[in-house]
């Protein structure tokens, strides 16, 4: 099996070039937003979606209109691509079994971005990129690219534009160089718990930030919408929010590689992090229980990033030749370690576990990860590594992530 691998880079772009990337990224933005309009009326008149290739030809009729004939100075496929990656946004929100979100329109200098498929070329040696249309561009070469190039995105992120290589690795055949199988016990009070006992700490970059953010979400509120001050204002949340991203996508990537580096095989619980974080309000008919308690927890689990960890832990044990095995939650956090009794008097903490059978006791989380390493041995003793079912892990105490 072949798998992707992305490298990003920052630009570094002259006035000129800076132009020009902002008004790609306006025309890819212009036709994201008017074909999606144009899918949103047809589904209003319960008409079918256009077709991929519709939707290039009425791109193509775009061009010639005097009113948006700016398109031509875009690369055509750049502007087809966005209707590609349109298509499969709405394939996706319409995926019975796993139904995504549906695609929302484009504003300006929020996700700007666009994609080459072909026609670029990468200097390496020179630290530059020829983009088509745009010409060789300058960027910071921090690492070197591996693999097989097939596609550059280009970015922008508030005023820094990057580029990220999408490249095509073949499969590794060595095995991963350490033999060890870790549990990772993911939870609120600390990130993540590992069966060896080390712990990786809470971010809370959000809560942290949040002060700041109310107080500048308060400020834009009083101010005349696109006056200067409400442009200043809006610049700093905006500001705040990018931090807030990086802090945490750091974090996380040293957290997975430092896992990912150590063992061969880690063993997670297969959360489901979507229900968890669905609103806790409820409707009108059905207000939701513990609401105030369980937006904390909500929080805490988007702030923290579960599925992200996951996510780069697969990847990352697939590059180093590793693996990641998702078991079932249940009953991780009240079965002992020890002798394998399961009750839920056996954590009446958040923080401490203690056997009402055997009378063990341990630090709740690290009792959690070796349950969860001991399943995960399980799995690898019968030969499969596919998932068991799936279910919703059981935190005692709700009210302990709103301390937090
Ligand atoms: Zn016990």
């Amino acid at each position: 099996m072949k798998y992707p691998k992305a490298f990003k880079f920052q630009l570094k772009i002259n006035p000129a070039q800076r132009r020009k990337l902002s008004r790609f990224a306006g025309c890819s933005r212009f036709v994201w937003n008017n074909a999606l309009a144009l899918q949103k009326q047809r589904l209003d008149e319960k008409r079918h979606c256009l077709s991929y290739n519709d939707l290039a030809a009425k791109l193509v009729g775009w061009k010639k209109e005097d009113a948006t004939s700016f398109l031509k100075d875009a690369h055509s496929q750049p502007l087809q691509q966005t209707l590609k990656h349109l298509d499969r946004a709405l394939k996706d929100a319409f995926n019975k079994k796993n139904p995504k979100q549906f695609p929302k329109f484009k504003k300006r200098g929020c996700g700007d971005s666009f994609r080459y498929p072909e026609g670029f070329k990468i200097d390496e040696h020179n630290s530059r990129v020829f983009l088509p249309k745009i010409g060789y561009v300058r960027y910071r070469n921090s690492q070197s690219i591996e693999g097989k190039a097939k596609n550059i995105t280009v970015s922008r992120e508030l005023d820094a534009w990057y580029i990220s290589i999408g490249v095509e690795h073949n499969p590794v055949t060595m095995p991963h160089k350490n033999k060890s199988a870790i549990g990772v016990d993911m939870g609120i009070a600390k990130f993540a718990t590992l069966s060896d006992g080390t712990h990786f700490k809470s971010v809370h970059s959000f809560r942290r930030a949040a002060v700041g953010l109310r107080y500048y979400q308060r400020c834009l509120k009083n101010k005349k919408k696109f006056s200067n001050n409400w442009r200043k204002a809006i610049k700093k949340v905006r500001l705040l929010h990018n931090k807030i991203s990086n802090v945490r996508k750091d974090y996380l990537q040293k957290t997975s590689t430092a896992i990912s580096k150590n063992h061969a095989v880690v063993v997670l619980e297969d959360l489901q992090v979507k229900n968890m974080s669905r609103s806790a309000a409820g409707t009108k008919e059905r207000p939701g229980k513990n609401v105030r308690a369980k937006s904390g927890l909500n929080k805490s689990i988007l702030d923290q990033g579960w599925g992200e960890l996951r996510r780069q832990l697969e990847y990352k044990q697939l590059w180093r030749g590793g693996k990641v095995i998702a078991i079932s939650p249940q009953n991780t956090s009240r079965r002992c370690s020890s002798c394998g009794y399961i009750a839920a008097a056996n954590r009446k903490t958040q923080a401490r576990f203690k056997c009402i059978s055997c009378h063990f006791t341990l630090n709740a989380d690290l009792n959690a990860a070796r349950n969860i390493l001991a399943a995960g041995h399980a799995v690898l003793a019968c030969g499969e590594t596919t998932t068991l079912s799936r279910s919703v892990k059981q935190e005692p105490t709700l009210s302990a992530a709103t301390a937090a």
